[in-house]
């Protein structure tokens, strides 16, 4: 069986987290920081704070903002469930935008459209999505006059490694956003079981998740709100007490996740090259399936973080429902997957905002279609996938 996605683990990551099981602190220790500075560096950002998971990620990104009952934030409809409840946690609303029904991707046009059925005011934030690991174009240049106060979060779980189009600029670095959300779930890039991260070029922000993700605990005697209560008289901190001054949570990442994380980092470029060389073959051969199978077009394949390939099926012309290619897939040992069900779409969200009408989402929804992609995966993959997916929809053979 090829499934649609799938972790790689060598004998230097069990190793990495054989010697974290052996030192001294599980949790808490130096896996952690080393972790951090690894992915700074990987990602040329100031910090890198990392968190348990990519949902903590944009929990914590929200929170270190303030954002909360009353605010609005923007996201893309087109994305996992956790970009969208990251505001329903912290009390905001949500507003979808919608996508282009191609791309799957927030643009400018969409987010304007979205932004100006809001007052500007309640407006806090927008989380450009770089679905399937191709990179939202949206900026805060892309942002109206009279906005110049929105925060641009990015959600980069799929786009680790990747560049903004037209520039060198790494995912994780760019001046426009005050945060970077990534996931290390064993199906995106690389693995940690389960982590995530943020990054930021601003050392208040990193300094406030830091203190959001442990409770909100402060042991820093100069940032205590009330110093008499924690010093004894010659000013020297008791050895026990924190102040929590804003209520946190624990989403810290323990040192076996980081040891992992650390050395599945490493292999990072490696992973990244390697979907890069499968995507291409996909793309060289996939035009023989045209114009039943589109892939998802990639605006800069180069510098995407080719996450998911997706492609467009036309089901209705073919005159097979998705599920049934799906499954005639899976008798021919081909995982496939459907990313995703736009989230406006959710019963909790139609209960909460009514029907919604975001026809590129819909669009987008209705034939997309991933196909297998992890750096495992042999060249002779791809041609077995597009042969299945070939027959299985009627279509010539491919190889
Ligand atoms: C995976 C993912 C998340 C959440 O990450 P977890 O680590 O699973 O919590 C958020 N947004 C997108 C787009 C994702 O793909």
């Amino acid at each position: 069986m090829i499934p649609y996605g799938r972790h790689h683990i060598d004998n230097d990551d069990i190793e990495a987290v054989i010697a974290a099981l052996k030192s001294d602190s599980l949790t808490g220790g130096a896996w952690v920081g080393q972790f951090e500075e690894d992915l700074a560096r990987f990602t040329s950002a100031r910090n890198a704070v990392v968190c348990n998971s990519g949902t903590a990620a944009l929990h914590l990104a929200l929170m270190a903002l303030d954002i909360g009952a009353g605010d609005v934030i923007v996201v893309p409809s087109l994305t996992f469930l956790a970009t969208a409840n990251a505001g329903i946690y912290v009390g905001a609303d949500v507003k979808f935008a919608d996508v282009d029904p191609e791309t799957g991707l927030l643009t400018s046009e969409t987010l304007n459209a979205a932004l100006r059925e809001l007052p500007a005011e309640r407006v806090k934030a927008v989380l450009p999505v770089h679905l399937n690991g191709a990179m939202s174009d949206v900026r805060s240049t892309s942002l109206p006059s009279g906005m110049g106060h929105v925060a641009i979060v990015e959600d980069a779980c799929h786009a680790i490694g990747g560049t903004y189009s037209g520039s060198d600029i790494l995912v994780g670095s760019a001046p426009w956003a005050a945060m970077t959300c990534f996931s290390f779930h064993p199906v995106k890039t690389i693995a940690m079981g389960e982590g995530g991260a943020i990054t930021t070029e601003s050392d208040d922000l990193a300094e406030r998740l830091r203190l959001l993700r442990n409770h909100g605990m402060e042991r820093d005697a100069a940032r205590f709100v009330m110093p008499d209560q924690g010093v004894d008289s010659v000013g020297k901190p008791f050895p026990w007490f924190y102040e929590m001054a804003t209520v946190g949570y624990n989403y810290r990442a323990s040192d076996l996740h980081c040891a992992l994380g650390t050395s599945q980092l490493k292999k990072a470029p490696g992973f990244l090259a390697r979907r890069r060389e499968l995507a291409c073959r996909y793309n060289d051969l996939i035009g023989e399936l045209a114009p039943i199978v589109k892939p998802v077009p990639r605006s800069a394949p180069d510098g995407d973080g080719w996450h998911l390939f997706s492609v467009h099926i036309d089901f209705h012309a073919v005159g097979k429902p998705r599920e049934q290619v799906m499954q005639e897939l899976r008798e021919r040992g081909i995982g496939s997957q459907v990313h995703y069900l736009p989230v406006h779409r959710q019963p909790f969200y139609q209960q909460k905002y009514g029907k919604q009408h975001l026809p590129g989402a819909d669009s987008y929804y209705q034939k997309q279609l991933s196909l297998p992609l992890f750096p495992a995966m042999e060249d002779t993959d791809v041609d077995r996938v597009l042969e299945a997916l070939a027959q299985v929809l009627n279509l010539r053979a491919v190889v």
